[in-house]
């Protein structure tokens, strides 16, 4: 066992504080590293509170995580000590099911174990996230990261990143689509990014007006106020794509009648309660209503890849651990640029 250091949950309502835990032993097939910078998500918020339900405590959030390698198990072969690496929202899966075997861990038939908050089938205890200064994960679901782009702005691509990298390539976006984004926040700037690399014509569609000038910076053609009527009425049968990151509750019928023919909404933000969705809005124009989570670990390595190549990270908002609570109190109000992440340093 290591020991380590992090901040932790210790209840749905408390704020979150100096918490001290054991990482296992480095087993033959482990790497240990050293945790440089992580995401501020806001399925951390909606975990810690327990908006989802289920949380276990104490609690150490954080699944954006990257860092230096310190020690690797004897059978490790694709990292050595002090190479970079990531760690996204999984840390073991069964290997065997026909989702893992199609690489779609995060399907895993036999369930996957999440980085933070989940149970732990190597240690029998919970996992414990990256809000913390070390982790040991299987090397089959640690990540190589380029040295070519700042760190700090890689971590949130192991989830902001994948989480919408992940669809728009299922759904082969690219040239000729037009994508409009649902939120501007950690999700939606990355879904912005994405869509612009891959050639389509993308929208934001945000409740923020001060975000306009930033949605068009990131790469967004247009952009309409979702609070303003008289600027959606143009958008009625626009879109080929809808991606949806609103981690709050809301109207999924105004976003689906802005479909065109066979268009898709695809929601990738997790509201914590159910939404009503009326039927008139799906038969007119054959429209669907899709969902997708994260993505497998080799699709995650490709976008690292991609985004290596393309020189694209996110728009990073450095903070340090002791501010956690208030980044978490900004994001629910939209106030972040566009990603909170955590310089463990000062931990
Ligand atoms: P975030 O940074 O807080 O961004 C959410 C954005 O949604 C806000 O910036 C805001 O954008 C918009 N919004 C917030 N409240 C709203 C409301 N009441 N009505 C309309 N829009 C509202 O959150 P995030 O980290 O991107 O995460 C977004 C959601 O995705 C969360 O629910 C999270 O749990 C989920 N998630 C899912 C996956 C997956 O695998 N599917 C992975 C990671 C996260 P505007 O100011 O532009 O309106
Ligand atoms: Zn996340």
């Amino acid at each position: 066992m290591t020991q380590a250091k992090g901040y932790a949950a210790q209840d749905a309502t408390a704020p979150l504080s100096d918490f001290s835990f054991e990482r296992r032993e480095v087993g033959p097939q482990d790497v240990e590293f050293d945790i440089m910078y992580c995401g501020v998500c806001h399925s951390d918020i909606h975990q810690v509170r327990n908006e989802w339900g289920g949380s276990v405590y104490p609690m150490v959030p954080g699944h954006e995580i990257v860092g230096r390698v310190t020690r690797v198990g004897a059978s490790v072969t694709k990292f050595k000590v002090g190479d970079l690496a990531g760690v996204g929202c999984m840390v073991d899966s069964c290997h065997e099911c026909e989702n893992c075997k199609k690489d779609l861990e995060q399907f895993c038939k036999n369930g996957s174990t999440s980085t933070y908050n989940s149970k732990d089938k190597v240690s029998g205890g919970v996992t414990y996230g990256g809000y913390s200064n070390k982790i040991v994960v299987d090397e089959s679901f640690v990540l190589t990261v380029s040295d070519k782009l700042p760190l700090n702005a890689v971590a949130p691509l192991l989830c902001a990143g994948i989480t919408t990298y992940s669809p728009l390539r299922h759904w082969k976006v690219g040239k000729g689509h037009k994508v409009a984004v649902v939120g501007l926040g950690g999700l939606g700037h990355m879904a912005v990014k994405f869509a612009a690399s891959f050639g389509a014509e993308v929208t934001m569609l945000s409740t923020s007006p001060s975000k306009e000038q930033d949605a068009r910076k990131l790469g967004a053609h247009k952009f309409a106020l979702t609070t303003d009527a008289a600027q959606l009425a143009d958008l009625s049968s626009y879109f080929d794509f809808i991606v949806d990151t609103v981690s709050a509750p809301h109207d999924y019928n105004q976003y689906l009648r802005m479909l065109n023919t066979d268009g898709v909404m695809i929601c990738v933000g997790v509201p914590p309660s159910p939404t009503e969705i009326l039927g008139m809005n799906l038969i007119g124009n054959r429209r669907s209503i899709a969902g997708s989570l994260i993505g497998g670990i080799a699709e995650t390595q490709e976008m690292l890849d991609y985004c290596a190549e393309h020189g694209i990270v996110s728009d990073v908002e450095m903070i340090a651990m002791k501010d956690i609570n208030e980044a978490y109190e900004r994001m629910l109000k939209g106030d972040v640029k566009y990603r909170f992440v955590i310089d463990m340093a000062t931990l």
